[in-house]
């Protein structure tokens, strides 16, 4: 796809998320990486409703700014998760309602944020991880998305919101609305004791559809029927 293409798509994507509710304000952010090493990264201070495909920042390989306007402040995040995710072509981060609301809960598993609830889920958004609370700008919670290793292509960052790789700006993308509307789900069952799938149903995804989840890495050959 030509880099205007790529323009256009992510201001698309962006209109659309913006539109839905999904990040409001000028919060959240998407990136690209490029052929040639580099990145196409939202701007500092843009709506993602409103992205004008001319001035998406351009970066070169080393990160520095080629063309159009100053990226996001918030560009740590996704370097960080390139880094650990050799595959990742693209990645969105959110400041979504219910993936906030998980993030404060106080049952959350940091290895698994979300329990198995749907095949989608899992199929797109993997499990998530969770990590603490820092302050905007502050350069640990690159380190904290580091540390997770690449196991994970979706991070919750604590009263702050999702970052969720793809191997394609689409991937990403459904992959965030996915784990968006999981978290919705999860508050709306809260302490109705909903049946989730059961790990023979988790097991059968993971086969059927060589999901790599960082789970089932752990136990991989036994059955847990
Ligand atoms: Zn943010």
């Amino acid at each position: 796809m030509s880099k205007s293409r790529l323009r256009e798509e992510i201001c698309r994507y962006g209109r659309s998320l913006f539109e839905r509710g999904l990040t409001p304000g000028s919060s959240g952010n998407i990136s690209l990486r490029l052929d040639d090493g580099g990145w196409l990264v939202t701007p500092t201070n843009a709506s993602l409703g409103f992205l004008d495909p001319a001035r998406i920042s351009r970066l070169d390989a080393e990160g520095r700014l080629v063309s159009g306007d100053k990226p996001t402040k918030e560009i740590p995040l996704h370097t960080a998760l390139y880094e650990s995710r050799g595959s990742a072509r693209a990645i969105v981060h959110l400041h979504s309602t219910h993936a906030v609301a998980l993030t404060m809960l106080p049952e959350i598993d940091p290895r698994a944020a979300l329990p198995p609830m749907t095949p989608y889920y899992l199929m797109r958004a993997g499990e998530t991880a969770l990590v603490p609370y820092y302050r905007p700008g502050d350069p640990a919670v690159a380190d904290a998305i580091r540390g997770l290793a690449g196991k994970y292509s979706s991070v919750l960052l604590a009263n702050h919101g999702p970052v969720v790789a793809g191997d394609s700006l689409e991937a990403a993308v459904f992959a965030t609305e996915e784990l968006e509307e999981t978290a919705k789900l999860y508050l709306l069952l809260r302490n109705l004791n909903p049946r989730y799938l059961t790990p023979n149903q988790v097991t059968d995804l993971v086969t059927t559809f060589g999901l790599e989840l960082p789970s089932h890495h752990d136990h991989e050959g036994h059955d847990h029927g």
